[in-house]
């Protein structure tokens, strides 16, 4: 038995929509589902899964901007992100214009997410971790059984996410990034929402917007 997962970048933007799943319970979730539900919700009924929810890691419309109408869909609660996105969320509409997306309405998650908050996909327990800095609101999802770190436009691979948006922190994103994630198993995979992976390991010695 294991969890396993699938990357499926959707928008323009390639963004790193992953599909989660216990191979044992069949149970499933979607992350940051930025656009193309129909395609995501192929994946999931082609391997015969079982949606139970979706989490999201920021408020920015390449991560959320296809979760309305995968909602129209399908019924699974939208767990995430934290609280302080959500005035991402109200510009939805407008940033889905901007960007020449489909139209993208505002929503309100099931659950805001908070630090220390624990999620599960079947019988693997994810942990929360709130990184802001990219966005106010930003979370991560590490499953310390695998190890894996579901890591939005937090880290990316020799990368770290955007600091010029309103109410972005480049100090807080590079602080929480030393304290929270470094701390990790070295051999920590990670999924970034862009591009490909890394592991903790690899960003630690390599990464060059995070010195020691
Ligand atoms: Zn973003
Ligand atoms: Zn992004």
């Amino acid at each position: 038995m294991a969890l396993r997962y699938e990357i499926i970048p959707v928008t323009p933007f390639l963004q790193n929509s992953t599909l989660l799943w216990d191979d044992e319970t069949q149970e499933a979730v979607l992350t940051d589902v930025g656009g193309e539900s129909e395609r995501l919700l192929a994946e999931v009924n082609k391997r015969g899964l079982t949606l139970t929810a979706v989490w999201l890691t920021h408020g920015h419309v390449d991560h959320v901007g296809g979760v309305v109408a995968l909602r129209g869909q399908i019924d699974v609660p939208v767990l995430g992100p934290h609280r302080d996105d959500d005035f991402w969320i109200q510009q939805l509409p407008a940033a889905a214009a901007a960007y020449r997306f489909p139209p993208s309405p505002v929503f309100t998650p099931a659950q805001w997410l908070q630090d220390g908050d624990a999620l599960s996909v079947g019988q693997y327990v994810f942990q929360v971790l709130h990184i802001p800095g990219h966005t106010p609101g930003h979370v991560v999802f590490y499953c310390a059984k695998m190890p894996l770190l579901i890591a939005g436009d937090v880290l990316f691979r020799e990368s770290i996410g955007r600091t010029d948006f309103p109410r972005s922190n480049h100090d807080d994103l590079i602080r929480c990034i030393r304290e929270k994630l470094w701390m990790l198993p070295p051999n920590t995979r990670v999924i970034p929402g862009h591009g490909a992976m890394t592991t903790i390991e690899h960003e630690i010695a390599r990464n060059p917007f995070v010195r020691a």
